[in-house]
C-alpha cells in the first residue's frame, strides 16, 4: 500500500442541500462544540457534534481546503469520516453584502427585546454571519 494511502482516511462533507465533497483526505479540522478537533488516519471510532465555524482538510495533493459550516454532527468510522451539517460554503462563494447585512440585521434584534428562543436564534444568525466574515477576512 502506498505511503498515502496508510496516512489517509475517506471524508465525506454532506450538507443539507448538497455533496459539498467526497475523498480521500490526509487531515480534518472540524469545529467541534468544544473547541478545534483534528482527525487523522485511523482515528478511534467516534461521534462528535460540530457547531458553526471554519473547517479544514487537508487532500493527497497537500492541498489545505476551507469552508463555512453549519451545526452538525461528524463520525469517525472504520477510517471514514463523515460530517454532516446544515450548510457548507467554499470562502470563494460567499456573498460579502449578504454576510454583512445578516450580522447588522442580528445585532439590531439583539439590541430589542426578545424571548430567550428569539434570543438563541438571533445568536446562531450573528454567528454564522460572523463566521462568514472572519473567513472571507471582511469582518470589519
Ligand atoms: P441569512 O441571514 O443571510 O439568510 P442564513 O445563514 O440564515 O443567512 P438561510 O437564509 O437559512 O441562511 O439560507 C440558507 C442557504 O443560504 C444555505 O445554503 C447557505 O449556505 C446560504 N447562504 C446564507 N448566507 C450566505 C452568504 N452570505 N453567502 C453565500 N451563501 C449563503
Amino acid at each position: 500500500m502506498a505511503e498515502n494511502e496508510r496516512n489517509s482516511f475517506y471524508l465525506k462533507i454532506l450538507a443539507a442541500d448538497k455533496v459539498f465533497c467526497k475523498g480521500k483526505a490526509y487531515n480534518v479540522i472540524l469545529p467541534a462544540v468544544d473547541g478545534q478537533l483534528s482527525i487523522l488516519a485511523h482515528h478511534a471510532d467516534m461521534m462528535a457534534a460540530v457547531e458553526t465555524g471554519e473547517l479544514k482538510y487537508q487532500t493527497l495533493d497537500g492541498e489545505w481546503h476551507t469552508a463555512v459550516v453549519g451545526n452538525g454532527f461528524a463520525q469517525a468510522i472504520n477510517n471514514r469520516v463523515t460530517v454532516l451539517v446544515d450548510f457548507a460554503e467554499r470562502p470563494e462563494d460567499i456573498n460579502i453584502l449578504r454576510a454583512k447585512e445578516a450580522k447588522e440585521r442580528a445585532e439590531e434584534q439583539m439590541r430589542q427585546k426578545q424571548s430567550i428562543q428569539e434570543y438563541y436564534h438571533t445568536q446562531a444568525s450573528l454567528a454564522r454571519a460572523m463566521t462568514r466574515l472572519r473567513v472571507t477576512g471582511k469582518n470589519i
